[in-house]
């Protein structure tokens, strides 16, 4: 939709009543109408990313940790545009430098990562520490807690649209808050977060797995809800 400065908006605005929904009782908790991935007791939502089968990664006192070696895990349901919430905590034991100290990710839809790493006290690339999007955008501030201590991100996200020729349309934007803090303000993604090559768009469907990256250090999770927009 195009208008100009001249133009006026609609009047009266469109008739549609907003749904009514039960907040949860912390901003924190799930409202009514989310889908909950991860409740602190079961990996029932979740396959193995990489090896296909049950998601492998270890349920301790109400959070997951990643077992490191057995892969990322993706969720089953598949989604598109979405609000999410997610907790993490890097482990309290603080061992190697930079990307190498409690670097695990949030990766919409697959491709679109969201960087996990303890960032308290690491200096690493700006574009690679937490909040990032990987090797796109570094967060505005950095606004990590300590190892140890749960961190939540909630992201707003629209996916990408591409033509049938399979160019991008319109790019993904992405809405992050880290422990409540804007680190990304609706940012236009470049396409698939690689390290090693600039970002490219790949066409997909207009659905996909959220997925979370084992890279090898034993990261924590819990409370984890989408709802879909
Ligand atoms: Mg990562």
């Amino acid at each position: 939709m195009s208008q100009t400065s001249r133009e006026p908006g609609p009047f009266p605005p469109p008739k549609k009543e907003p749904p009514i929904i039960t907040p949860g009782k912390s901003d924190s908790d799930p409202p009514s109408d989310a889908t909950v991935l991860f409740n602190g007791k079961d990996l029932s939502s979740w396959r193995s990313a990489d090896k296909g089968g049950d998601a492998k990664w270890k349920i301790k006192d109400g959070y997951v940790e990643v077992a490191p070696g057995t892969g990322d895990i993706a969720t089953r349901e598949e989604f598109g545009d979405c609000q999410l919430h997610i907790e993490w905590a890097t482990p309290i034991e603080v061992k190697g430098e930079g990307q190498e100290r409690g670097n695990s990710g949030v990766f919409l839809m697959e491709r679109y990562e969201v960087q996990v790493l303890d960032s308290y006290n690491n200096k690493t690339y700006y574009h690679g520490q937490a909040g990032a999007i990987y090797n796109q955008y570094a967060p505005m501030v950095n606004a990590s807690r300590k190892p140890g201590e749960w961190q939540s991100y909630d992201i707003i996200f629209k996916a990408p649209k591409f033509d049938e020729q399979g160019k991008v349309t319109e790019r993904a934007r992405i809405t992050v808050l880290h422990n409540g803090v804007l680190i990304q303000n609706n940012v236009g993604i470049y396409g698939n977060t690689w390290h090693d090559r600039p970002a490219l768009y790949i066409a997909h469907g207009p659905k996909a797995s959220l997925k979370l990256q084992d890279h090898s250090n034993p990261l924590r999770y819990r409370n984890i809800w989408i709802r879909q927009l």
